[in-house]
């Protein structure tokens, strides 16, 4: 039973990441905060009307929202039984220190990207609607235009609300500025794993970084 963070700045590829890791262990519970606040957002939830002037703007939420959040997620029975893989959590290290209050973690896998990749696959990804597959309009686009490869879905480009220029910029130097203190809470414990993640991985190099 494995306990994960996924770290990197956004647009490093956590999500296309958490897929591979999906495929080698099938039972593990992907917790995306983003994806988790953007649900909530949709559903004009307390949480989501209490989060959106922040995600709007490309800043973080609130320390104690997120937490609590986490807290509620990692509680949960399947949770306990398949681990996890935490996707955007933890991004300041307040939130780093509560997570070790609640639970040890077996590594965080750190997602390296040069920064021009970045703002293309940021400012160029979308979605499918019905399963969720990720494409890119500059690098990874579906085989056959408009339909989803995965699922058959109908699909167009169409951006993530934040997903633009001026809010990529504030993420960006919001990553930074919350990076480092997280990452050396975590070198200390000697837990960090460098991965390079300009090209996808294979398996076997997947295998290799989550020790299975
Ligand atoms: P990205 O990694 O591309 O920035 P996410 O989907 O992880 O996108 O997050 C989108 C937005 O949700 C962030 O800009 C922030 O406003 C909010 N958010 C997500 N995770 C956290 C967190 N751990 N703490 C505070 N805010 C968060
Ligand atoms: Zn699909």
């Amino acid at each position: 039973m494995k306990k994960i963070i996924l770290f990197g700045p956004p647009g490093a590829g956590k999500g296309t990441f958490s897929a591979q890791i999906r495929d080698v262990l099938p039972e593990i519970i992907h917790i995306s905060t983003g994806d988790i606040l953007r649900e909530n957002l949709k559903g004009e939830t307390p949480l989501g009307l209490k989060a959106k002037k922040y995600m709007d703007k490309g800043e973080l939420v609130p320390d104690d929202v997120v937490i609590d959040m986490i807290k509620d997620r990692l509680k949960k029975k399947d949770v306990k039984k398949h681990g996890f893989v935490l996707d955007g959590f933890p991004r300041t290290y307040t939130q780093a220190e509560a997570l070790n209050n609640i639970t040890k973690i077996d590594y965080v896998v750190l997602l390296k990207v040069d920064e021009d990749i970045i703002i293309k696959r940021i400012l160029g990804r979308y979605s499918c609607p019905d399963c969720g597959e990720i494409y890119n309009k500059y690098f990874m686009k579906p085989k056959i235009e408009g339909v989803c490869d995965e699922c058959g879905a109908s699909i167009k480009f169409e951006q993530r609300s934040d997903d633009n220029e001026e809010t990529l910029r504030n993420r960006l130097n919001v990553y930074k500025e919350n990076a480092n203190p997280i990452l050396e809470f975590y070198r200390k414990k000697g837990k960090v794993k460098e991965v390079n993640y300009e090209n996808k991985l294979t398996e076997q190099e997947v295998k290799k970084v989550l020790e299975i």
